[in-house]
């Protein structure tokens, strides 16, 4: 569809190749590159998809489809811990007096939708924190449009505040500042504006083009102007999708329950969601038997933007996943099998990206850029990396840091690794009990040094092909 080539046609070129498919049938991701390069296309994998190459694309199939119509924004709402990220969730929905007038309980489904008086909507990841829509992104699911950065104008910038803009900004989520508790006496809200512009956040008012608001999560002072830039901002990214399509979401949340079986929370991405279509889940498949919404209400239908809990599912399925829906139970299932096959795959097959296997992935196309998460013992040692790292030029390929920071590794930079495609390397540090685990389950790879000159060499030898595999 993108490429605008008729399917038999592709079909034709994979026959050429040896592949005898279908429409239906997926193929391995070298075997689409090869093709989209015969007619002039440049493949990019979602993490690697930036603005230049998002654009074209989304414009197409803006062209080719008839139905787009805006589309609520959805939300992340991110900070430094008590820095008020839970009172401000708490206070947006609160103040949604209209859908409790409607006699609606509010249910904890994972994410929930506000409507304005006017009618207009927003909706909100409940999870607060740049790790809920990291992992979410990390199984591939592109999910908030907007992140609220959460300042304490009484502290100021921390550590997590530095971590969110860089979480958010590996996924060019665009940032609108919620200066907070502004009610408190020594709260100082232009330090915060002075201390982000330094990390690059500039305020409007001094010229830059970032969005303050100076806000009372607690009082509940300014949080209507908030909401307002949200959508002046949703507005500004023309946020669209066609609700009469088939239906396809992302699996926000997922548990058992005793009396209903699988249930999950399923964010609608496209199309429109309803009460007995089949769908396919990653692995599993289901046929939706009923849908709740946020405010506990059962409803029919969901659109574009809408949380809904669904009943209905074989299994339990994994959040990030994917939901389509399809034609028929049998397609469902084999979709289903395709993608557990796919999923098997992928768990038997080496580390995501290697500092080994960079070269190799240069050279065929699938990497132009090498992305790089820095943790250290001394803020001396991360700036002394920064700089030899950012002078290292080998080709074209770009160094891009994502993370840079003082202290462990987290699991937090494993998850950011995996959903950016990204090396950590470890600078007299090491990673905690957890981020073990996460290396070990995401497969990620992650690199001690204690010699500034050996990451340097490390990384010159990898992007020319030289680097000898350490075990
Ligand atoms: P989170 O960790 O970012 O979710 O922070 P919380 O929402 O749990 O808030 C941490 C503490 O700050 C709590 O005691 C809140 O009551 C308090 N707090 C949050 N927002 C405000 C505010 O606007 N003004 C004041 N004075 N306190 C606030």
């Amino acid at each position: 569809n993108i490429l605008e080539v008729p399917a038999n046609q592709i079909m034709a070129d994979l026959l050429k190749k040896g592949l005898m498919v279908t429409i239906n049938h997926s193929v391995p991701y070298e075997v689409a590159v090869e093709i989209a390069k015969s007619y002039g296309f440049t493949v990019q994998t979602d993490s690697q998809q930036q603005e230049s190459v998002k654009k074209p694309v989304e414009e197409k199939s803006e062209e080719s489809s008839e139905n787009l119509q805006p589309r609520p924004p959805v939300v992340v709402v991110m900070g430094h811990v008590d820095h008020g990220k839970t009172t401000l969730l708490d206070t947006i929905r609160k103040t949604n007096v209209a859908a409790r007038e409607k006699g609606g309980i509010t249910q904890h489904i994972g994410a929930s939708m506000v409507e304005l008086p006017d009618g207009r909507k927003i909706t909100f990841l409940d999870t607060p924190g740049h790790e809920a829509f990291t992992s979410l992104r990390a199984r591939g699911a592109q999910v908030t449009d907007i992140a609220v950065l959460v300042v304490a104008a009484d502290d100021g910038v921390m550590p997590q505040t530095i971590e969110a803009i860089n979480h958010a900004r590996a996924f060019n989520l665009p940032i609108i500042v919620a200066v907070n508790k502004i009610d408190k006496p020594d709260a100082d809200p232009q330090k915060v504006r002075r201390e982000l512009s330094e990390l690059g956040l500039i305020p409007e008012e001094w010229g830059g083009d970032t969005i303050f608001v100076d806000i009372s999560a607690k009082t509940g002072k300014n949080v209507d102007t908030l909401l307002e830039y949200i959508l002046l901002l949703a507005e500004l990214l023309e946020l669209k999708a066609d609700p009469t399509k088939k239906a396809k979401g992302v699996i926000i949340e997922a548990k058992l329950d005793k009396q209903r079986g699988p249930v999950a929370t399923v964010l609608v991405q496209e199309g429109t969601l309803r009460v007995g279509d089949v769908f396919v889940a990653g692995v599993t498949y289901g046929r939706v038997r009923a849908m709740i919404d946020d405010k506990g209400r059962n409803i029919k239908e969901a659109g574009p933007s809408t949380p809904v809990e669904v009943l209905g599912f074989e299994d339990l399925p994994i959040p990030g996943d994917t939901l389509k829906v399809v034609d028929d139970e049998k397609t469902a299932r084999e979709l289903a099998e395709e993608n557990r096959t796919k999923l098997q795959q992928q768990e038997k097959a080496p580390k995501a990206l290697s500092l080994e296997d960079l070269y190799k992935k240069i050279q065929e196309g699938e990497v132009e850029e090498l992305r790089l998460i820095i943790k250290a013992d001394t803020v001396g040692s991360v700036e002394a990396l920064k700089k030899a790292l950012s002078e290292i030029k080998v080709e074209d390929i770009n160094i891009r840091i994502l993370h840079a920071d003082v202290g462990a590794i987290t699991e937090n930079d494993v998850i950011l690794a995996k959903a950016t495609g990204a090396i950590v390397i470890g600078f007299n540090t090491r990673p905690d009990v957890k981020a073990r685990e996460a290396m070990e389950r995401e497969k990620v790879d992650v690199r001690l040094y204690n010699i500034i000159y050996e990451v340097v060499d490390d990384v010159k030898k990898a992007l020319k092909g030289l680097l000898k595999p350490i075990e």
